[in-house]
């Protein structure tokens, strides 16, 4: 049995998550994603279900070649189908072909989807699950067994339910998990049953809820409480309908208030919340538990010196413990510890209350008023930390750039094309150039890379790989702002950018512009 003072934290974002409407990522962005979660000190990270989706395998592909510092990448998929051997099953052997530590595989619970949707016996459903992991662990995996619509199939027939599980632990599956697919089941049913089956199993059991009754974080403690030790979910509540189990909410409660031992550094938890939400492109909850930006809000009317005093009082932990701060108070301090936190990451030693560290900080929160978020854009924020420490060189003085669109209709057929021109200095040589391209940015970057190459050849290895468009305080309506977000590679490393500007094509100039910087200044020193 394990400890059960010790919870595993199984995220699922990457998988389950992406079920949620509006909520799609890139295969980049699930790498840049899962880098965040390892950092952060999530146990498992599942990369999605190589049998279903093409995406999915090329992150795969990129995950083997990247050294996880404490996470273990998993592959999700289901068990051998009905009538078919293991060993020859394509669904079962595109899960081997991902090369994760890790397999969770997924089998039905419920007599009534086993004879009504896999349209066969009992008996053939515990062979496919014990088919399953036995497969599995003969081949080395690490087995997560997650029992699908657990907790209804118990209801209708414990015998039968509890006997899959079995099915698993005898093929030789490491941990079973219990699964509330349609999110229907209370915690006090939760509880009791997960008590239950720890009983009987003798073996780790992990938890799988969704929000359907807004309990999901709920159930997910309960059954904790009840013996369970290994908890799947997703950062923000992503998830299908109304959404999976909040490990944003569920970490800091398990750690924070309940005792338990997870590994994950809470102090990072805003900031992956942040950083999720910006490359799904979703506004963030305002009003989320923990990581919202009301989290810790007080009205404001008091002298601040006052409401310094009280703020404790009416807070249930210190905002910074979760790396939020207070909204009303220019929380000078604990925005101060979050700049010298990344600048250390960057390798900058900063004195905290020092000049350049009060100077960063002064920068940030004016950019932030302004519309920027740094969380996803680690590259502009390094060139900002740089400029600010005099660590920064100004590789070229852009003197004009110009851009348009030309839209020619003949008939039903329209024609459209942008031009760009960009005219700057570099190395004391004034460039002129022009290019074409599909849209205003393609083109723009085109004519910047033409003038910029030849002095620095090693940008024609940087290639785009995400363009995002935010419109910020839509109130305003026309005057909106607009927040675009790059993401660039050079096959090897990945880093984001942001721009803000009432201006479209002026806010993507911006990110451009930091992405080619960045990577000058990054290969150049
Ligand atoms: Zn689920």
């Amino acid at each position: 049995m394990s400890d059960k003072r010790t919870v595993a934290i199984y995220d699922t974002t990457l998988r389950d998550g992406t079920q949620g409407e509006g909520v799609s990522f890139s295969s980049l962005d699930k790498i840049r994603i899962a880098e965040k979660l390892d950092e952060f000190g999530v146990d498992y990270i599942e990369g999605g279900w190589p049998g279903s989706n093409p995406k999915d395998v090329s992150f795969f592909e990129e995950a083997r070649k990247r050294e996880w510092k404490h996470a273990k990448i998993a592959a999700f998929g289901s068990t051998r189908r009905a009538d078919r051997k293991v060993e020859e099953d394509p669904q079962v052997q595109t899960l081997l072909d991902a090369q994760t530590p890790v397999v969770t595989f997924f089998g039905k619970t419920w007599l009534l989807h086993v004879t009504e949707v896999l349209r066969t016996t009992g008996e053939e459903n515990l062979a496919m699950i014990r088919d399953t992991a036995r497969y599995l662990k003969e081949n080395g995996k690490e087995v997560i067994y997650d029992a699908e619509h657990f907790f209804d199939g118990y209801k209708d027939d414990a015998e039968y339910a509890i006997s899959t599980l079995r099915a698993a632990k005898q093929g030789g599956a490491d941990i079973v998990v219990l699964c509330d697919t349609n999110g229907g089941t209370m915690p006090d049913e939760i509880a009791r049953i997960t008590e239950h089956v720890v009983a009987e199993l003798d073996m780790p059991v992990g938890i799988h809820t969704h929000d359907d009754t807004g309990v999901g974080v709920a159930n997910a403690l309960a059954s904790i409480a009840a013996g369970a030790c290994h908890v799947q979910g997703t950062v923000n509540g992503y998830g299908e309908r109304t959404g999976n189990c909040n490990l944003t909410t569920a970490i800091p409660n398990l750690k924070l208030k309940m005792g338990y031992d997870c590994r994950t550094d809470v102090s990072k938890l805003t900031q992956l919340c942040h950083f999720v939400d910006d490359l799904a492109n979703c506004a963030h909850n305002e009003r989320a538990p923990y990581v919202g930006r009301t989290a810790f809000s007080h009205k404001g009317g008091m002298h601040v010196n006052a409401v310094q005093k009280l703020a404790r009082t009416y807070e249930h932990i210190e905002p910074a413990t979760v790396g939020n701060s207070q909204f009303i108070l220019v929380s000078e301090l604990s925005g101060q510890s979050n700049v010298l936190l990344k600048a250390e990451e960057l390798g900058f030693e900063l004195e905290k209350g020092g000049k350049e560290a009060l100077g960063i900080l002064a920068d940030l929160k004016n950019l932030e008023k302004e519309g920027y978020e740094f969380e996803a854009a680690d590259a502009s924020f390094e060139l900002l930390v740089r400029k600010a420490l005099n660590h920064y060189r100004q590789l070229y003085t852009l003197k004009e750039y110009h851009c348009t669109t030309r839209v020619r209709r003949e008939g039903a057929e329209s024609f459209e094309t942008c031009e760009a021109t960009v005219k700057l200095e570099v190395e004391g040589e004034r460039e002129y150039t022009v290019a074409e391209g599909d849209g205003p940015v393609n083109a723009l970057d085109a004519a910047l890379r033409k003038a910029l190459v030849p002095f620095y050849p090693e940008l024609e290895a940087v290639s785009l790989t995400d363009y995002k468009v935010r419109i910020i305080d839509s109130r305003t309506g026309t005057a909106a702002k607009t927040r675009v977000l790059i993401d660039s590679s050079d096959g090897q490393n990945t880093w984001g950018t942001v721009g803000v500007s009432y201006n479209i094509i002026e806010a993507s100039w911006r990110a451009l512009v930091d992405s080619f910087e960045y990577y000058m200044l990054r290969s150049r020193s």
